[in-house]
């Protein structure tokens, strides 16, 4: 299967029931924006990155993968967790995790929100009650 889409199987008994197109946008805002899990950027023309904790320059210090959990609330549904490996920086001073976004991070959260997504499924297509019926379960 292709990375994160594992959740779409052509053929599947269940084809994407509880699909939600907003879900992936608001997940990326969470991660990107409302959690400050992110390092802060400053400079206009070559962007710095800084602790988003005590504002150290985190400079010439490498991203190494780092475990993220997050808590999401996601409409009316109950709270629910995403766990996310990102390229993050520790920094020096208070030691804080500061994820940065490289090339390769959105991929990394696609394939984080495909599982939330199915992790969700459940509950999202309870929601659906013209569409409740499991099969063959
Ligand atoms: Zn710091």
């Amino acid at each position: 299967m292709f990375l994160g889409a594992s959740f779409i199987k052509p053929g599947d008994a269940k084809p994407a029931r509880y699909q939600d197109d907003a879900f992936g946008p608001f997940i990326l805002d969470e991660i990107f924006r409302r959690q400050s899990i992110m390092s802060r950027l400053k400079g206009i023309l070559k962007k710095n990155h800084y602790c988003r904790k005590c504002d150290a320059d985190l400079m010439g210090l490498k991203a190494h993968r780092r475990r993220f959990i997050l808590d999401i609330v996601y409409k009316d549904n109950p709270p629910f967790k995403i766990d996310i490996e990102m390229p993050a920086i520790p920094c020096r001073k208070c030691g804080t995790s500061n994820a940065v976004n490289e090339d390769n991070t959105e991929q990394i959260i696609c394939g984080a929100i495909a599982k939330a997504f199915e992790s969700l499924g459940g509950i999202l297509s309870g929601k659906h009650k013209t569409d409740v019926t499991e099969q063959g379960r």
